[in-house]
């Protein structure tokens, strides 16, 4: 029970069989079965505001700056000379946020499934995506990222993958076809980055994912981060591209780089960029057996 006597309401992760994480819901703001997913946010003491999607935590207003920092600016300050940026899924468009701190960046495509996320992000999560709208670099497409990968003549220097899970809708951007329509949009020396889950829980996730990168793209590897929301320690964040340089860009161009970028972070740094690379023993197993 609470303090005002009503029974709490406990929210329950259903991501994996054998452990389950809840959050206790203070407060139950929004709760739909939209045309792709069943779609709660609620508020939460420690992590603010949780959304959640088909039973799976996406995004909470607590942590969202580590998962979105280390997924845009890794690449985009990898890359160094990025002007044109794809997102595929995002919906709550924080990753927007943060690749449109690169004033470098003239054009960010997003392609999401499911405009009802977007459109209640832009309500509940408005202190983390103030101001994408209303970018004029910035254009959203509500389509399958499939489908638009697969159909599109653009072509892209850095494509994120921003994705659900691989269940429901989010399954397809897990499979070799999609990685090679995004390697047919990249332009020469472009770089992909994927959600790729929690290796010590999904180890197969990032392995099926390397295998298919390791098919098409001469570097096929992951980075990491500690994003508490997703329980079980690292985060794989999946790297592929034909620039076999881009991983091991030195601090100091990279440190010139962000300087030059001019904007503040709250995780992201340039040393912390360079040792994301780093995998822990049992993480690196899991990339060199997939190659
Ligand atoms: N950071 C999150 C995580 O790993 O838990 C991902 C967050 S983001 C909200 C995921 C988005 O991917 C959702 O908005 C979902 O609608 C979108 N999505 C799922 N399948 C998709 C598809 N096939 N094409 C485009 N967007 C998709």
């Amino acid at each position: 029970m609470s303090e005002e006597g009503k029974p709490e309401r406990w929210i329950t992760e259903t991501l994996y069989d054998s452990v389950q994480f809840s959050f206790k819901a203070d407060q139950v703001i929004f709760e739909d079965h939209t045309e792709h997913q069943d779609l709660v946010l609620f508020q939460n003491r420690i992590f603010g505001k949780v959304l959640m999607l088909d039973g799976v935590t996406q995004v909470t207003s607590r942590d969202e700056f580590v998962y979105h920092e280390m997924m845009a600016h890794v690449p985009i300050l990898a890359h160094g000379k990025a002007t044109s940026v794809l997102i595929v899924g995002g919906g709550d468009c924080g990753l927007a946020e943060e690749v449109l701190k690169h004033k470098t960046v003239s054009n960010l495509v997003q392609v999401e499934i499911d405009a009802a996320v977007v459109d209640f992000s832009k309500t509940h999560f408005c202190d983390f995506n103030q101001g994408v709208m209303e970018d004029s670099r910035f254009e959203l497409v509500i389509d399958d990222g499939v489908k638009f990968v697969a159909d599109t003549a653009r072509k892209f220097d850095v494509v994120l993958v921003d994705s659900t899970d691989p269940i429901g809708p989010g399954a397809v951007l897990f499979t070799p076809a999609f990685y090679a329509s995004i390697k047919s949009c990249l332009n020469p020396g472009g770089v992909l980055v994927t959600q790729n889950g929690v290796p010590f829980y999904q180890p197969d996730e990032l392995s099926q994912s390397i295998t298919h990168f390791s098919k098409l793209f001469g570097d096929a590897f992951c980075y990491i981060a500690a994003i508490p929301t997703y329980i079980g320690g690292h985060m794989a964040l999946g790297w592929a591209t034909d620039n076999m340089s881009l991983r091991t860009a030195s601090v100091d161009t990279i440190s010139n780089r962000f300087e030059c970028a001019g904007f503040e972070t709250r995780y992201y740094t340039p040393q912390v960029h360079q040792a994301a690379f780093a995998l822990p023993r049992f993480i690196q197993n899991v990339v060199d057996s997939s190659r």
